[in-house]
């Protein structure tokens, strides 16, 4: 086990001379023992990537990687004491599931009984004991997974790398297989990196979640935070779904104004009030807004476009003025109940519960 600390990282692929573009635009992050990090972004953003470098399967263009007090940025894969599972498990096929779980382990020269008691050991925590003698080609999805992991953990690794291991995996064995990972990162605490474009996954695993965007690090925050207070509208856009919405709003005399709309009860935080600036971005979970009676006093007038009914909850899509707004309400009851003429309902917000972000910057502002 060990705490990880990336240190400014870049990397550009070809040679050091060429203007190749940037895919990490300094990486900077400090992990501690025994931590879940899950790296989330969008696809190309240089999640892989950076696992890659951490991994030693690629140089960083510059900076620097220290796993427990040892800086390893120039050291060999071998030499760094990590262990990695990738999104194609890249079990070897001829061989049986005990001999790929020994595979590692033989080449370090871990002796023959040490060697059994821990591939017996692994099996029986991830339940792939009965099968120890099968070839990857007669297994499931879900059991080579597992035997990827068990090979994995059967080194005993300071640092367990993940790149999206669950991505070849249906639905159902997605949810079952990730509480698996989460017990047995309580079990084991060996710190984890997880690379994944899930927000469900990043949500429900981490620790602490990394949130990526085009080769930086938009926020580093506990999986509270980042949907809580996210940092940038990046950020709010890309963890919840439906997607925070986020209004293009201006501030004239103290009002709110939405396109036409004036929203006359918004509260303008002091900082903003004092800015100067007239146009702000504002956010609002689908979840905050809630639709009330006609003539309800301070509620927005807003057109209804469709609703779907998801079960247990129904999403509201709407526009204010020209901008699409998605309400989400618990309680179906509710909507008959007020008047949908002409498609228009009432709406009312949570005061407590809005996001500044600058037009510019895109950042969040303190409110
Ligand atoms: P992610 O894992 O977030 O989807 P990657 O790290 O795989 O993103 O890729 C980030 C960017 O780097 C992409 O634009 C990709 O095309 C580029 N890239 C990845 N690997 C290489 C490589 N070996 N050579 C050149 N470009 C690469
Ligand atoms: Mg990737």
């Amino acid at each position: 086990m060990a705490a990880v600390l990336l240190d400014n990282i870049t990397k550009h692929y070809g040679k050091k001379n060429q203007q190749a573009p940037l895919i990490l635009k300094g990486i900077n992050a400090q992990i501690d023992d025994g931590e879940f990090i899950v790296v989330v972004g969008p696809s190309g953003c240089g999640k892989s990537t950076l696992l890659r470098v951490i991994a030693g399967l690629e140089m960083p263009t510059s900076g620097n990687i220290v796993i427990g007090h040892k800086t390893v940025t120039a050291l060999e894969p071998s030499q760094r004491d990590i262990a990695m599972v990738f999104q194609n498990y890249a079990l070897y096929p001829h061989m049986t599931v005990k001999q790929n779980m020994a595979y590692g382990i033989k080449l370090a020269k871990m002796p023959t009984h040490e060697i059994e008691r821990r591939i017996t050991q692994t099996a029986k925590m991830l339940d792939i004991d009965g099968i120890l003698d099968k070839k990857p080609k007669q297994l499931s999805g879900g059991q080579r997974q597992r035997v990827a992991m068990g090979r994995a953990i059967v080194r005993q690794p300071r640092l367990f790398l993940f790149d999206e291991p669950l991505s070849n995996l249906d639905a159902k064995l997605r949810t079952s297989t990730r509480l698996e990972i989460r017990r047995r990162h309580h079990e084991i605490g060996i710190t984890s990196l997880y690379v994944t474009h899930d927000q469900t996954e990043a949500m429900t695993l981490a620790d602490r979640i990394i949130v990526m965007n085009k080769g930086k690090i938009e926020q580093f925050a506990t999986p509270y935070d980042i949907y809580h207070q996210p940092a940038s509208t990046f950020v709010a856009s890309f963890m919840g779904s439906p997607a925070m919405n986020l209004l293009n709003v201006q501030i004239f005399n103290q009002k709110v104004c939405c396109d036409n709309t004036i929203f006359e009860d918004i509260i303008i935080p002091t900082s903003i009030q004092n800015s100067g600036k007239s146009k702000w971005i504002l956010g609002i979970r689908p979840e905050h807004l809630t639709i009330v009676p006609y003539g309800t006093k301070h509620a927005w007038q807003i057109d209804s476009t469709m609703v779907e009914t998801l079960g247990a909850e129904q999403l509201i899509y709407a526009k204010i003025d020209t901008q699409p707004i998605i309400i989400r309400t618990a309680n179906q009851s509710h909507l008959k109940d007020f008047s949908r003429q002409n498609n228009q309902l009432f709406l009312q917000l949570d005061q407590t519960k809005l996001h500044w972000f600058d037009a510019e910057s895109l950042l969040s502002v303190a409110s």
